[in-house]
């Protein structure tokens, strides 16, 4: 380690300071110099929505506290970061890869103008078990299908997780304060009460998972699939953020199952859903054009409708059919919709209503505290069947009877929607029958164009 060594850890989506290898490189070499940077000018780089900008604000909050300060710059990283290094001499910049588009181009350019200036300037893997391109199909290209993906992907050996670095802050530049970012929202406060149900931050999202491993565990594969019940992790937004890094569950779920053996299916069914995430992953980098055009091209040909007020009577939980209304209002009042439910109300936007993927995502993007590039964009192809792997279009969720499925006493519905039943609550938008013959003649034209 050189005395005088200074690295700038520029931080995005990997908001934590335990395995965290662009900071634990950074610490091993000297002083670090923790930066953080709100991007909203970079073309292609996609401006957070609301909520992740409320878990953005308390985020990075937490992380500033533990670091013992955190330099916060708004604009062109492009531009802030050689300055930056220049002003305060630090001869290195770290950063931990992501991989939507956007980011994948802007960082680019941005390390190759660093290197050209003489500036030490890498990269490291801390969001996934595997780099997207590690992973091969037999003829040496990128998977489609999430089964052999994970085969191969499950089989690989994985990083044991890195803990806590010791390390020692330089002299911070100046930093804009928080509050200046106008992250929270102010008239009105959409988010008031989610300080009760959320706890951003790497300690609270180590706390989810301890506690998710010993209390919810048990039973995990049979309860995911209910949101009457809290069958889930619900850590998301931390691995959004990367507040827990992938190789910290594994380790975690692996020793949880290696010391309860009756634990052992439930854990290998969480590790699929984490998969799931990589495997999103994995396609957006291979697929960039996966964030904002049908990947499978015939889906072009879709009749979509458009409808100012359907979509308005879907984003507000106000279409007459209760599982939908109930999801959609859980996503209003807290951010977060369970896994089912999300199907559900995509299936019903795209289907039932006849409205582009795209307006769906959007809405998700805003709403979501872990709204992500790639679980939300492929997830929402998947759901309108024109992404890889995708569920077959033909085959339409009736919503009722998804509801008396996986909410059978109407626990969940009667939450969220409690005037159901009652004079005041909405008559369905649109016939389920009439809906599914219109959404099965539109889905004629994509076969007209290849299927
Ligand atoms: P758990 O069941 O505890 O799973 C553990 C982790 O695995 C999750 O935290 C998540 O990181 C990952 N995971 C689980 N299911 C999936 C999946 N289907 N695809 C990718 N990763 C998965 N997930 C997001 O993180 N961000 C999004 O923006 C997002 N948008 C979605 C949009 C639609 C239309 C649909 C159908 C799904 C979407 N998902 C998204 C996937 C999934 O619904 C959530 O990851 C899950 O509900 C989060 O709850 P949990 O943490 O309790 O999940």
């Amino acid at each position: 380690m050189t005395e005088r060594a200074k690295t700038i850890v520029w931080f995005r989506q990997d908001l934590r300071l335990t395995d965290n290898q662009a900071f634990a490189e950074a610490a091993r070499r000297g002083a670090v110099v923790p930066v953080f940077i709100l991007d909203e000018i970079t073309p292609g780089v996609r401006a957070w929505g609301g909520a992740s900008r409320w878990w953005l604000h308390h985020s990075l909050n937490t992380l500033s506290a533990r670091l013992g300060g955190l330099a916060r710059r708004r604009g062109d990283p492009a531009v802030i970061l050689p300055a930056l290094a220049k002003d305060i001499g630090a001869d290195a910049i770290y950063w931990n890869r992501l991989y939507d588009p956007g980011a994948v181009n802007r960082d680019a350019a941005i390390k190759s103008d660093l290197a050209a200036r003489g500036i030490d300037a890498r990269s490291f893997n801390a969001a996934l078990l595997h780099e997207p391109w590690e992973i091969r199909t037999g003829a040496d290209g990128p998977y489609k299908v999430f089964t052999p993906f994970w085969r191969g992907a499950r089989a690989l050996p994985k990083a044991a997780p890195a803990r806590a670095s010791k390390f020692t802050l330089a002299d911070l530049p100046a930093s804009e304060a928080l509050a200046s970012w106008g992250l929270l929202p102010q008239r009105p406060d959409w988010a008031r009460g989610w300080d009760k149900i959320w706890t951003p931050g790497e300690e609270g999202a180590a706390k989810r998972l301890k506690a998710f491993l010993r209390d919810g565990l048990h039973g995990y594969a049979e309860k995911r699939d209910r949101p009457d019940i809290a069958g889930t992790s619900r850590l998301s937004p931390h691995l959004h953020w990367g507040e827990v890094s992938p190789r910290q569950i594994w380790a975690a779920a692996q020793s949880a199952a290696g010391e309860d053996h009756a634990l052992e299916r439930a854990a290998e069914k969480f590790l699929s859903e984490i998969g799931w995430r990589e495997f999103a992953h994995h396609l957006l980098f291979h697929f960039p054009e996966m964030a904002s055009r049908n990947w499978r091209t015939s889906f072009d040909a879709y009749p979509w409708r458009s409808s100012a007020k359907d979509l308005l009577a879907w984003q507000k939980g106000m279409t007459g059919y209760p599982l939908v209304d109930a999801g959609m209002r859980e996503l209003w009042a807290t951010g977060i919709m369970h896994n089912r439910v999300r199907m559900v109300t995509a299936s019903f936007l795209v289907k039932h209503l006849r409205i582009d993927w795209r307006e769906g995502e959007k809405w998700f993007w805003d709403t979501l505290v872990d709204a992500d590039a790639a679980n939300n964009a492929v997830s929402w192809q998947w759901v309108a069947g024109s992404g890889a792997d995708a569920a077959p279009y033909f085959r339409i969720f009736n919503p009722s009877e998804q509801a008396r499925k996986f909410d059978p006493d109407g626990v969940y519905v009667r939450k969220w929607a409690p005037e159901y039943g009652t004079d005041a609550y909405p008559a369905p938008i649109v016939d389920h029958a009439q809906a599914r013959a219109a959404a099965l003649a539109g889905y004629d034209l994509v076969r007209g164009a290849g299927g």
